[in-house]
């Protein structure tokens, strides 16, 4: 199959497509003509600079929303995945129940602890050993006071994709909201949005600009805006909108469309002739996360008897990520290994592998021969 390759230096080979993605050449074409042409403000509509800036924005609100098969008004941008967390997350009051889980990204759990300290029931829900949570979890945890369930559609570290069509129809039926982080799947496998009410989205993880990003807000629901002043996005979000990273947005949830199918299936295969040689050439290799219903870009995998920030510094023609790094610069065991039972030594001993766009088989091939080297190596070198 052909993939779009973009111009990405060839080395370091990028393996860490989770963090971010390179903006697809086409999206960074889209977006030239609004940084000095069409550069009107799209809420100055007494003249053409502004008109055509606005039209622009609703072309692309109406890209986004096709998207995800909702209505144009029921996107909302913001500056990306974190912000639309935090706003979905802000229409919650004290004495509201919050119900979330140990697997989510931090720009969900830091607020819901905040939440819980202004008097926010919060309820977190432990993932089994592979990451899922069950239906019937959460079914159990709703209370009579709990308004928002939040359960992110994937993973980001173990790919763990979860059911959340079945979760999102039994919050229809108890009455609650339900929000998905669907950042690290949106475009990469499809998203059931039918029982969601609301969801964030990102657009530098889908080969989109950084800085950029979407809530989705089914009708009905009222958000309680995180930034106030000139009324921009119905309100909900107050800042003139950065049109050129919208359309970029808008352009690369077009091209994740178009190719997502068969970059799904490309990506899996080059995903599961990593997981193979991994597993069948090296010695002591464990594997987090599920078999089936996995991010297809993604692979998590523990070495034993090496730390992960030793493979990393010693793979220099590598771009890898640890399960291990705590985005806030303080080393700690990944939260997310933690929850699903792994411990601490084995937890700091992952590497995360996130496939992408840019790769091919030569560099899964390049990648088992270098890890297979660096842990034998790592390994003489701790056993001597
Ligand atoms: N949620 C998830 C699942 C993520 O992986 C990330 C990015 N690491 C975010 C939210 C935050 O996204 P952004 O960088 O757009 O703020």
């Amino acid at each position: 199959m052909t993939v779009t390759i973009n111009r990405v230096p060839s080395l370091p080979v990028y393996l860490d497509h989770h963090a971010t993605t390179p903006c697809d050449r086409r999206v960074v074409e889209a977006m030239l003509p609004f940084f000095s042409e069409d550069f009107g403000n799209p809420a100055s509509v007494t003249h053409e600079q502004g008109r055509r800036a606005a039209k622009a924005l609703e072309n692309a609100r109406i890209d986004v929303a096709r998207f995800f098969d909702v209505q144009p008004n029921e996107v909302y941008f913001t500056a990306g995945a974190t912000e639309s967390n935090n706003l979905a997350l802000h229409l919650l009051r004290p004495g509201d129940g919050l119900i979330t889980t140990e697997m989510e990204h931090k720009s969900i759990l830091v607020p819901a602890k905040k939440l819980a300290t202004a008097g926010v029931d919060v309820t977190i829900l432990a993932p089994d050993r592979e990451g899922f949570i069950a239906p019937e979890q959460v079914a159990e945890a709703i209370r009579p006071n709990t308004r928002l369930v939040s359960v992110e559609t994937a993973n980001g570290e173990i790919g763990t994709i979860q059911p959340i069509e079945a979760i999102g129809s039994i919050c229809r039926a108890r009455g609650v909201q339900f929000h998905t982080d669907a950042t690290q799947a949106a475009g990469k496998v499809p998203i059931a949005m039918g029982n969601v009410d609301l969801a964030s989205i990102s657009a530098h993880k889908l080969y989109g600009p950084k800085g950029i990003g979407a809530l989705i807000v089914r009708r009905g629901i009222r958000i309680e805006p995180l930034i106030a002043g000139g009324g921009q996005e119905r309100n909900a979000r107050s800042g003139t909108v950065n049109v050129p990273a919208v359309v970029g947005l808008a352009e690369a949830l077009r091209i994740c469309r178009e190719q997502m199918g068969e970059e799904a299936e490309w990506l899996t295969s080059l995903r599961d002739q990593l997981w193979k040689r991994l597993t069948s050439e090296i010695a002591g290799v464990l594997v987090h996360g599920p078999r089936e219903l996995r991010l297809p870009g993604n692979l998590n995998a523990s070495f034993e008897r090496v730390d992960a920030e030793s493979i990393m510094i010693a793979m220099r023609r590598f771009s890898l990520s640890s399960g291990s790094a705590c985005s806030s610069g303080a080393p700690g065991p990944s939260p997310v290994l933690k929850a699903i039972g792994a411990d601490d030594a084995t937890a700091f001993a992952a590497i995360r592998f996130g496939l992408g766009r840019s790769n091919t088989r030569e560099h899964i091939d390049m990648l088992v021969d270098d890890l297979t080297r660096t842990v034998h190596r790592l390994r003489e070198i701790s056993a001597a």
